[in-house]
């Protein structure tokens, strides 16, 4: 299987909310990464739905917490009523943050 297929390219200094959108996975405080259902702006602020019905109002941010955890897709544990499929954990950890627009 070639692996450079299904890598995705994205810009590293994306804001929040675009990452979200097209990711469409949220990796809460707790580590916990759930899908996300729907994402919503809000002025300066984003409100993430996920599939488990639980929301977050967050920052839309480029150096919080959550947008180097989604950057470096780090998570502890997919969240289990979210039912995250397994090809959309093997897309998200094929994604590279690049910096390189070329790329994309
Ligand atoms: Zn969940």
């Amino acid at each position: 299987m070639d692996t450079e297929k299904i890598k995705r390219y994205m810009y590293k200094n994306q804001r929040i909310f675009g990452m979200v959108q097209k990711i469409k996975l949220w990796p809460s405080r707790s580590g916990v990464l759930h899908g996300v259902k729907q994402v919503e702006r809000q002025g300066n602020m984003i409100k993430i739905t996920t599939h488990c019905n639980e929301s977050f109002v967050i920052w839309d941010s480029k150096s919080s917490r959550s947008a180097r955890w989604l950057r470096n897709r780090w998570f502890k544990k997919p969240c289990p009523r979210c039912q995250i499929p397994e090809w959309k954990l093997q897309k998200y950890s094929a994604t590279v943050f690049t910096g390189d627009a070329q790329k994309l």
